[in-house]
Order: C-alpha cells, then sequence, then structure tokens
C-alpha cells in the first residue's frame, strides 16, 4: 500500500528511539480532520522514529456515554479502522482497546488515592467540558475522574512522549503529578515523566468556527467523508460575515477557511499569496473554498480506499486489537507490579 504523505510534518525537537509513545481516542464517533491536525499526523510520523501504542478509550468514552453504551461500542471499529486507514502501521504501532486491559482499571484504582477531588475540579479540561454536557451534581464521578484514568493509559506503557491537541494539556500535568507522587511513595524513579508534543495545529476550529472541532460536537469533517461531504461541509463553512462581495477586503483571522488551509495545504507560499489577495479584495469566498476542496480531496482519497480495503476485512481488523492490546498488556503488567510495590501491597 502507499504511504500517506503528511500535508505539515511537524517537528521531532529530540525525539529518539528510546522514547515509547502513548495517545488515544475516545470512541465516541469517527475520527475527523481535528484529530488528524492535532495528533494523528505526529503519530504516522511517530511510528517511524520510536514504539508507539494507540489506545481506544471505550472505558473513558462511557464516562459520559454511560446511557448510550451502543455509540461506543460501535465506534470502536471505527476508530480503529480510521487508524489503519491514515497508515497506522500495526507492524510499528499496538492499536489497543482499553476495557480489554483490566491492569488500566488496577492502576487507576491506586492512583485515584493520589489526587484530590479539589485537584480534579480545578482541571480546566474537565471544568469546561463538565459546562459543555450541564453537568451539575449528577456529574458521573467516572467522568469527574477520568484524568486519572488518563494518567493509567499513559503510565501502563511508560510512555515518555505524548503527540495531543491543546486540550490535553492539563491531563499531562495532572499525570506528571500522579508519576511524581509514585515516585515519591517508591522512593525511587519507577516511572518516566512524560512530555506532551503538539503539532503545528493544537487546536483546529469546527466548521462553525465556534470552538474547537469535536466528534460530540457536530462540526467536524470526518476523514472517512466522501466528496460530496466534503463539498457541502465547505460550502456552509464560517468565514468572514464582513465580506459580501469578491471585491469587498476581507479578514483572514478567525476565518475557518483560512485555518484548514493553514493546517493542511502543503502549499504555504499559495496560502500566504490567497491570504494577501483576501485581505486587499477581490478575491472571492467561493475560489478559496474550491482551493480548500482540492486540498482536502487530496488528503482524504487514498484515507478512503485504504478505509475501504480494511472495512473488508473485520476479522483481520479485530486480530491487529487483539496483538496491540497483548503487546500494551505486557507493559502494563510490568507497571502494575512497579506501582503495587510503591504502595506496599504484596500478593498472597
Ligand atoms: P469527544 O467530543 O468525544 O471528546 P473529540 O473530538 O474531542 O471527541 P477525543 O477522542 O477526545 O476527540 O480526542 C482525541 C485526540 O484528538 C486528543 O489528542 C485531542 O487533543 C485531539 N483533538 C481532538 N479534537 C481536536 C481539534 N479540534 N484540534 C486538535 N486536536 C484535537
Ligand atoms: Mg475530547
Amino acid at each position: 500500500m502507499t504511504d500517506i504523505t503528511l500535508a505539515r510534518p511537524a517537528p521531532a525537537p529530540g525525539i529518539t528511539e528510546a522514547d515509547t509513545v502513548l495517545t488515544g481516542d475516545r470512541p465516541t464517533g469517527p475520527l475527523h480532520l481535528g484529530h488528524y491536525a492535532g495528533s494523528l499526523a505526529n503519530r504516522l510520523r511517530l511510528q517511524r522514529l520510536c514504539r508507539q501504542f494507540v489506545l481506544i478509550a471505550d472505558l473513558q468514552a462511557l464516562t459520559d456515554n454511560a446511557a448510550d453504551p451502543g455509540r461506543v461500542s460501535r465506534n470502536v471499529m471505527e476508530v480503529a479502522l480510521d487508524h489503519l486507514a491514515i497508515g497506522i502501521d500495526p507492524a510499528r504501532s499496538h492499536i489497543a482497546l482499553q476495557s480489554a486491559m483490566p491492569e488500566l482499571a488496577e492502576l487507576a484504582m491506586l492512583y485515584l488515592n493520589l489526587v484530590t477531588v479539589a485537584r480534579l475540579e480545578r482541571n480546566p479540561t474537565v471544568r469546561d467540558e463538565i459546562r459543555q454536557r450541564g453537568f451539575a451534581r449528577d456529574l458521573p464521578a467516572g467522568f469527574l475522574c477520568y484524568p486519572v484514568s488518563q494518567a493509567a493509559d499513559i503510565t501502563a506503557v511508560a510512555a515518555t512522549l505524548v503527540p495531543v491537541g491543546a486540550d490535553q494539556a492539563p491531563m499531562l500535568e495532572q499525570t506528571v503529578e500522579v508519576v511524581r507522587a509514585v515516585n515519591r511513595l517508591a522512593g525511587d524513579a519507577v516511572l518516566p515523566e512524560p512530555r506532551i508534543l503538539l503539532s503545528a495545529t493544537p487546536r483546529l476550529p469546527g466548521l462553525d468556527g465556534q470552538g474547537k472541532m469535536g466528534k460530540s460536537a457536530g462540526n467536524a469533517i470526518d476523514l472517512r467523508a466522501d466528496a460530496d461531504t466534503v463539498r457541502a461541509a465547505i460550502r456552509r463553512m464560517y468565514t468572514d460575515p464582513g465580506h459580501v462581495r469578491a471585491e469587498d477586503p476581507g479578514r483572514v483571522e478567525g476565518n475557518v477557511v483560512f485555518a484548514y488551509l493553514d493546517a493542511f495545504d502543503p502549499d504555504p507560499a499559495g496560502v500566504a499569496a490567497l491570504k494577501q489577495r483576501y485581505r486587499a479584495g477581490g478575491l472571492g469566498d467561493m475560489a478559496v473554498k474550491r482551493r480548500l476542496e482540492e486540498v482536502l480531496n487530496a488528503l482524504l482519497a487514498p484515507i478512503r480506499t485504504r478505509r475501504a480495503e480494511f472495512a473488508r476485512a473485520p476479522d483481520e481488523v479485530r486480530a491487529i486489537l487483539r496483538r496491540g492490546t497483548e503487546a500494551a498488556r505486557a507493559e502494563a503488567a510490568r507497571t502494575l507490579d512497579a506501582v503495587r510495590a510503591a504502595f506496599g501491597l504484596v500478593r498472597p
């Protein structure tokens, strides 16, 4: 199969083959362009440089989807297919299923003793997401605690590097605090401190320009979207409401079409020239949108083809998940032993 080329290869400062990467996605829907720009493009690059684990975080997804667990189980396969479609290579990256790794639950249970409710409530991403979901006293305890479960995921494989979007920075901070607390207990550096790897586009806006593109926000272009869907999404994309006629000067800042060109157009000089003409007046939205359509279809066409190939082989995809999960569990068992020892737990 041909390699997918990266629109904007992210820099890889100080990354060596001694690094271990862990990252993950909640199977709450198919993956979208925000995932690609914020994290997946880095995963493609990192799998060539070091060991990588990609976790399908179905337990975390249940923390705000317990009323509709079918949504989560249905999307496990979709998220696995999305990874294979973009070129995540199971020979280089282990794709693992969170709920099939009991070690993670045990680690999370132990870490919960090292984190206060006040600290969880102060986590800015948790606060935002609680507000978005309108949770009050009905907030599921599991949702409040999901940063702890994420610390379990990251430390389980002794990850040193976590390529994620900007919304995940507070999670990494909490994980580092957990790592330090465990190491203090152990009197030794039994867990490595992970560092975050942000991409050049750490927060891709949604089609409406209102917030980040998100699966749960209904403002996304999925990686599996066909050409008609992409065209329809681009047509309704937020631009500059003051730019009515082509000859009017337009604003590039906050203009979603330009944000996507910045993220995905492999020709930055061309984008700079378009911006200049748009600002000066004389360039209509339609012309810029046509360029974006071309750029996105060039990115997505090989992804669609690959996705269709893997979708025809569900047994193969399940076997990939099974093997990835086994590899991750072997690592997690080692971490769990070290953490249990730090807590002074003995096996009878
Ligand atoms: P949900 O709405 O269910 O939380 P989501 O779209 O936020 O879904 P996640 O599974 O929570 O997706 O995120 C997976 C990874 O993708 C994380 O590393 C996250 O930071 C990154 N990511 C998600 N959306 C964006 C975005 N719009 N821009 C950049 N990175 C993103
Ligand atoms: Mg999210």
